[in-house]
């Protein structure tokens, strides 16, 4: 792959940095860093982000433009991506529909959904969650118990769904539930998309360990859904969640961009905390930080290579996992360093924000490793489905998800 512009895509990356300079008060800035409650204010600082990205053509570039997208090509996407980060512009809030419903009401979608859906879901004039886990039912999503039952006025939904990130700010999101309880698990399955404020739907916010309350418990009391509003074929939706899953991994890591705090916050916090340190923590910072520095570059020139794969092939493949399993890995070193750095003064992070978000951090990063697919889970399907090796399942018959491979989980 040539990394230098062409002249086209150089012209390009002037009109973008021009765009991002002219309208820089409108947008909302930040190092990456985990920091805020993602409460009303912030989350409609953010939406209108979105939107003014959107309406300079800088989120969808590459969707169909007859929904709303820029039908551009993917290497002028990547440039979009360097010079928002590079114009330290936050990633955008409406990232669960952009990264994963978006896609797979595109893939499977009737037209009127993609009609009514797309555009708005790009400008995050609605935003998305997707409702998949449930309390019995994460990594093995075959196990999905929501039931949805056809009746005369549409298909009731009865359940419940947890970790829904974003949930409580969604008007849209798309259901995994389960159709048909007599057939195979993952032939009983249909995807639907359910809007959020229907009679029945209750969201209640849970608290996580770095102070957030980012995703959901989302309870299902007889909410009625149309049939029009189906993703897919009845007891089809095995198939359709794969599709979202797919995505999913490309959203997480698959482009090579940092999860968590950016590199170069990492390299100005270790100018200003080296002097700090005593020499043997000195040179075992400045040893992680060049660890640290490396593995991001990796990591965004393998992204570039996945990116330049799928524009051959069109689609996200299992190679996917492996950068989401690198971006995390990345984004939990970068936190841990910038809690190391601190020294002894990391035991005050929580009273000064510049040094709480290096904590914040360290403590989102677990998360998510486990959002998307675990670690454990990626290894298999990468193990199974890039390697060629057999099945987890062919090896631990016992477990509590026989006859399913590493594929059929998240
Ligand atoms: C920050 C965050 C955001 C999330 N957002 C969403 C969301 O918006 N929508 C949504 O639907 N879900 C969401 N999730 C849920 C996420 O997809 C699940 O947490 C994940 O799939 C794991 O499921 P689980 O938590 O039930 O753990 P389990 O599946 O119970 O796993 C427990 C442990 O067992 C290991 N394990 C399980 N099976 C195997 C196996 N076959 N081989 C080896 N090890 C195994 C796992 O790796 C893990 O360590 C989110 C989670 C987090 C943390």
């Amino acid at each position: 792959m040539d990394f230098d512009d062409t002249p086209d895509q150089s012209r390009f990356r002037d009109e973008v940095r021009a765009f991002l300079v002219d309208h820089h008060d409108d947008l909302a800035h930040g190092d990456g860093s985990n920091l805020e409650e993602p409460g009303v204010d912030r989350v409609e600082l953010l939406r209108h982000t979105q939107a003014v990205l959107y309406d300079g053509g800088l989120i969808g570039y590459t969707w169909p433009p007859e929904y709303g997208g820029g039908g551009g090509d993917n290497a002028k996407q990547a440039v979009i991506n360097e010079e928002l980060h590079r114009a330290r512009i936050s990633g955008p809030i409406g990232h669960v529909g952009l990264g994963m419903c978006g896609p797979t009401v595109l893939a499977h979608g009737s037209e009127d959904q993609k009609e009514r859906y797309i555009r708005r879901l790009l400008r995050a004039d609605d935003m998305w969650c997707q409702l998949f886990s449930e309390p019995g039912s994460g990594s093995d999503l075959a196990a999905v118990r929501t039931r949805a039952v056809l009746q005369e006025d549409g298909w009731h939904i009865q359940g419940q769904k947890v970790w829904t990130t974003l949930a409580q700010y969604c008007r849209y999101g798309i259901l995994l539930a389960r159709t048909n309880p007599d057939a195979s698990r993952h032939r009983g399955l249909t995807m639907f998309v359910i809007d959020m404020h229907a009679p029945g739907v209750t969201v209640r916010p849970l608290r996580q360990m770095n102070g957030h309350t980012s995703f959901n418990e989302v309870f299902l009391d007889d909410v009625v859904i149309a049939d029009s509003e189906r993703l897919g074929a009845v007891d089809d939706g095995w198939r359709v969640a794969l599709t979202t899953l797919m995505n999913e991994r490309m959203a997480i890591g698959g482009g090579g961009g940092e999860l968590g705090v950016r590199s170069d916050a990492l390299v100005a916090h270790a100018a200003d905390r080296l002097p700090h340190l005593d020499e043997t923590q000195r040179v075992l910072a400045v040893e992680a930080l060049g660890r640290v520095l490396v593995e991001s570059l990796a990591a965004r020139y393998t992204g570039y290579r996945l990116q330049t794969r799928i524009e051959k092939d069109g689609r996200p493949g299992p190679e996917a996992s492996a950068g989401k399993l690198t971006a995390v890995k990345i984004a939990h070193a970068t936190a841990d360093l910038g809690v190391r750095l601190l020294g002894d003064d990391a035991v005050l992070a929580r009273s000064r924000d510049g040094d709480w978000r290096w904590a914040s951090s360290q403590a989102s990063t677990p998360g998510i490793a486990l959002a998307g697919g675990t670690d454990e889970i990626l290894r298999n399907i990468l193990g199974e489905r890039v390697l060629g090796l057999p099945s987890d399942s062919a090896r631990t018959p016992a477990r509590s998800t026989p006859a399913t491979t590493a594929t059929d989980k998240r």
